[in-house]
């Protein structure tokens, strides 16, 4: 299974995209984690990006594509799965790293979908502020990183519903709800996965399926 997740900061990409992660074996690839393990430990590349991520800019994509490329490759010859989190975060990014995975036969079988809206994700974002420390959960921050995700993160959506691998998931909800819808979808997708051909696929949304998995 070949996930890519999509979602504002604060959605909760971290912690679905470990428990998918852990429920099908597979590597879950988190940028925004690889970038801050370099600048905490000092590296050149993380000197390199420790101001954008500081100020809740996008580094630039070449750093990013990188990273992500030779993620792949990794993933590629563990087994051929991963969760990737935090990446493509913009039309450029997504175009690459298809063109990328192409090469290796190791393109997306689901773009992922975590639907919260803005409100939400302030708040949860302030919340973990006040746990983690995190050096870009700042109010003032916060709001650029949510700004660049309505700019150039969202239209990337549309794509992955042209090319029918849409899965769309309502995530105002507890985490635990919103894991049992993500995994039920993945599950029932996981048979059809390499079977059905992109141009005979539809996006799924499942947002609307708040009641039923309890509201
Ligand atoms: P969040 O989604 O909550 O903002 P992440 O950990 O995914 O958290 O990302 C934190 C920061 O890392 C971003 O604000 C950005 O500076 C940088 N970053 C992560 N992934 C990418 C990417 N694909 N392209 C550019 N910058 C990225």
């Amino acid at each position: 299974m070949r996930v890519l997740l999509v979602a504002p900061p604060g959605a909760g990409k971290g912690t679905q995209g470990a428990l998918i992660a852990t429920h099908f074996g597979i590597p879950h690839i988190a940028t925004g984690d690889l970038l801050r393990d370099h600048v905490a430990r000092g590296t050149e590349l993380g000197r390199a990006v420790k101001q954008h991520l500081d100020e809740g800019h996008l580094v630039p994509d070449e750093i990013v594509l990188r990273i992500v490329e030779q993620e792949i490759a990794e993933a590629k010859a563990a087994g051929g799965g991963y969760v990737l989190d935090g990446v493509p975060r913009n039309i450029t990014q997504a175009r690459a790293l298809y063109e990328a995975a192409l090469k290796l036969d190791m393109t997306a079988d689901v773009a992922l979908h975590l639907k919260v809206g803005d409100e939400e994700v302030v708040r949860r974002l302030l919340a973990r502020a006040a746990l983690e420390h995190r050096s870009d959960d700042t109010e003032e921050v916060i709001a650029r990183r949510l700004a660049v995700y309505h700019d150039v993160t969202a239209p990337i959506v549309d794509w992955y519903a042209e090319r029918g691998i849409l899965v769309s998931v309502d995530a105002m909800r507890p985490v635990e709800q919103v894991g049992r819808e993500v995994l039920t979808a993945l599950e029932v997708l996981r048979p059809l996965v390499g079977v059905v051909p992109p141009g005979a696929r539809r996006p799924i949304d499942l947002t609307g399926l708040g009641a039923a998995f309890g509201k």
